[in-house]
């Protein structure tokens, strides 16, 4: 690592290309970037940040200049620079404003050339939200760390890909470590998306049978107090997880389901037992992430009350606040959003939901039941949101309109 540092120390008396390749590393960091694309077309190369979760056009460098700043990327990340045609992958890291900055890079050769993956690792903070900054309501933090008091148990971040679901759960495992950094704090992941203090993360490698599977039943016989598991990928990985869970782990994990209610039935579909759902449960979490409206530039937004009603909201709020939007600005890039607001559901599993599991209920009846209990919808956190200025009525559209008749239901 410390050679690739000492290979951008001094980008001044380098050449273009090399300041060039600094330049963009540089420049994702400071905006807070996840990944950077650099993709060649035929015509043309582009530069791509993943800023808040979204892709975001940069840069058009000079198309002469892509084979030179894919050797020179190679050069850092230690790849062959000679293999133009085969997948490769590296990590490497760089020194910028005094913090030392990893990046892990991958390279797939494509017809017009390599595209070029660039992930940055953050550290946890300040990168990470804290548990406060998240988007939950008073109500869902508390039904959370009230599951996280109990100390065993598996909690379940369910939602699609790119809904927030490994910002919530580093958010919950760095909170719970701040709060007692004598327990011990274990990962088992697909890739590391920022790094945890007092966290010891590890990753699965498949092609040497390193899978999910076999780091838990090593951490079934290591116990740490709190383990992170990617995914509840298939039965035998959600076994063990339920295992641990039950054995008096806290167990994390996530799982590709639409809604709190139809993670159980999902569970149970898998095969599991319906008894080891109900006992090994404390609590799911579903959620989506929109954009937080940038707070620089944010101003009213002209939203008729028929789009603000279109969505959810009630005649009783319509005169209780007032849509915004950012108008764009040099802080937000234009866009008028800058940074992310989660919008939750939070199911405890309480007496009564776990009766409804054992009885292998609907999960409309589940969600029936968690209704009745005061459990807020997704739909209703985005709207909360919006009213409480921190996203757009378009974000609110975009994160939670698909499937809002079936399972959506306001709440
Ligand atoms: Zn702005």
């Amino acid at each position: 690592m410390s050679e690739s540092k000492e290979l951008l120390v001094s980008p001044d008396t380098e050449g273009p290309v090399v300041r060039l390749v600094h330049l963009i590393l540089e420049d994702a960091y400071r905006k807070r970037a996840t990944e950077i694309f650099i993709e060649p077309y035929e015509k043309i190369l582009r530069v791509r940040y993943r800023l808040d979760g979204v892709l975001t056009e940069v840069m058009h460098p000079p198309k002469k200049l892509q084979a030179a700043m894919a050797a020179r990327l190679k050069v850092i990340g230690k790849l062959d620079i000679a293999e133009r045609r085969l997948p490769q992958d590296g990590l490497f890291s760089l020194s910028i404003e005094s913090t030392t900055v990893d990046f892990q890079i991958s390279m797939i050769p494509t017809r017009w050339g390599e595209t070029i993956l660039i992930r940055l690792l953050h550290r946890s903070r300040p990168w990470l939200p804290g548990l406060l900054e998240l988007g939950l309501s008073e109500k869902q933090l508390a039904d959370l760390l009230e599951a996280h008091q109990r100390r065993q148990g598996l909690v379940v971040a369910c939602g699609p890909t790119f809904a927030g679901k490994t910002t919530t759960l580093y958010s919950l495992l760095q909170h719970q470590y701040e709060e007692d950094p004598q327990r011990s704090f274990a990962t088992i992941e697909v890739a590391i998306h920022a790094y945890l203090e007092g966290v010891e993360q590890s990753v699965i490698h498949p092609d040497i049978g390193l899978n999910a599977s076999s780091m838990l039943r090593a951490h079934l016989n290591r116990r740490p107090d709190v383990l992170l598991v990617h995914e509840l990928r298939d039965f035998e990985v959600s076994t063990l997880a339920m295992q641990a869970a039950m054995q008096g782990m806290q167990v994390l994990t996530t799982l590709h389901t639409h809604d709190a209610a139809s993670t159980y039935t999902r569970l149970l579909n898998m095969g599991l037992e319906s008894y080891m759902v109900a006992d090994s449960l404390t609590c799911v979490i579903a959620q989506r992430v929109g954009r937080r409206i940038c707070a620089s530039c944010k101003e009213p937004a002209d939203e008729s009350d028929d789009s603000v009603l279109s969505v959810g909201i009630v005649p009783d709020e319509l005169n209780t606040f007032t849509p915004m939007k950012g108008r764009g600005c040099v802080d937000c890039l234009g866009s008028g959003y800058k940074g992310r607001v989660g919008f939750f559901e939070v199911l405890p599993v309480t007496s009564q939901i776990r009766e409804l599991i054992l009885r292998r209920a609907s999960t409309k009846d589940i969600r029936q039941a968690a209704r009745e209990e005061g459990v807020a919808s997704m739909r209703r956190s985005a709207l909360d949101a919006m009213k409480r200025g921190e996203t757009t009525l378009q974000e609110v559209v975009l994160h939670t309109q698909r499937n809002r008749d079936a399972s959506l239901p306001c709440s």
